[in-house]
């Protein structure tokens, strides 16, 4: 066990680096750096993580699994932490009135029926980004690029719900900046539908910079920030 201040002093620093790593990113891509928001993803480590990041002002935090970020928004919020909940993995029905109650947005939204289901849930708007499957795989989650007009249309008539735009993961043994220029493209699939929706929610630890590099408004980091994730005991 790390004892707790030097965890702390590993997360800023971890944190100082990745900050200017995503800026150095948007540099690089003649951006500016405040056009990327840094989402860091807790998942596998524990809450006192998640606090620490929030106490060191990184208040927007990813998760990928309602059954691990429930607890861990609860005990935040208990200890009067504000964090943003961005959710981020793969989202069965069932867990729709769960993860409505935490997050303030939900990345993975990839088909009408989970659209139907976090509206009803829904006791406060959330916003919305549409998961696209860049490789037509739907099993590993994410919507086919031909669906993505029906479901904007879907999620932008949903009452309780904001659709901010798109989200996806590069698919394994593709070329990051391929991925993402495809889903620039896909991004104005969804514009077309609700010009509002402009957000583009791309780029892990490996591929952050090419996703800047095509746009992206928002970076999913998780290693880059916690380290090397272990399973959790
Ligand atoms: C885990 C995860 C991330 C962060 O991945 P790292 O490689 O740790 O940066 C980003 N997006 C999703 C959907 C994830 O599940």
């Amino acid at each position: 066990m790390v004892p707790e201040g030097s965890r702390r002093a590993q997360l800023r620093d971890n944190l100082t680096r990745t900050r200017e790593a995503v800026a150095a990113a948007c540099r690089e891509a003649g951006r500016e750096p405040d056009s990327v928001r840094l989402i860091v993803v807790t998942k596998n480590f524990p809450a006192a993580d998640a606090a620490t990041l929030v106490e060191l002002s990184q208040s927007d935090l990813g998760e990928n699994r309602d059954q691990e970020a429930a607890p861990k928004a609860a005990e935040l919020a208990e200890r009067g932490l504000d964090a943003t909940w961005h959710f981020v993995g793969r989202l069965q029905r069932n867990k729709a009135r769960s993860v409505a109650r935490y997050a303030g947005w939900v990345h993975s939204v990839d088909r009408p029926r989970l659209v139907e289901a976090l509206d009803r849930a829904a006791e406060r708007p959330i916003d919305v980004l549409l998961q696209v499957s860049l490789d037509d795989d739907t099993s590993r989650g994410g919507a086919s690029i031909g669906d993505l007009p029906l479901l904007a249309e879907a999620a932008a008539g949903a009452a309780s719900l904001r659709l901010r735009g798109v989200m996806a993961v590069a698919p394994l043994g593709w070329e990051p900046v391929k991925a993402f220029e495809l889903l620039a493209k896909c991004s104005e699939t969804v514009r077309a539908v609700e010009p509002a929706a402009a957000e583009i929610s791309a780029g892990m630890s490996g591929d952050f910079a090419a996703a800047v590099a095509c746009g992206a408004t928002m970076v999913r980091l998780g290693r880059n920030v916690l380290g090397e994730r272990e399973p959790m005991a």
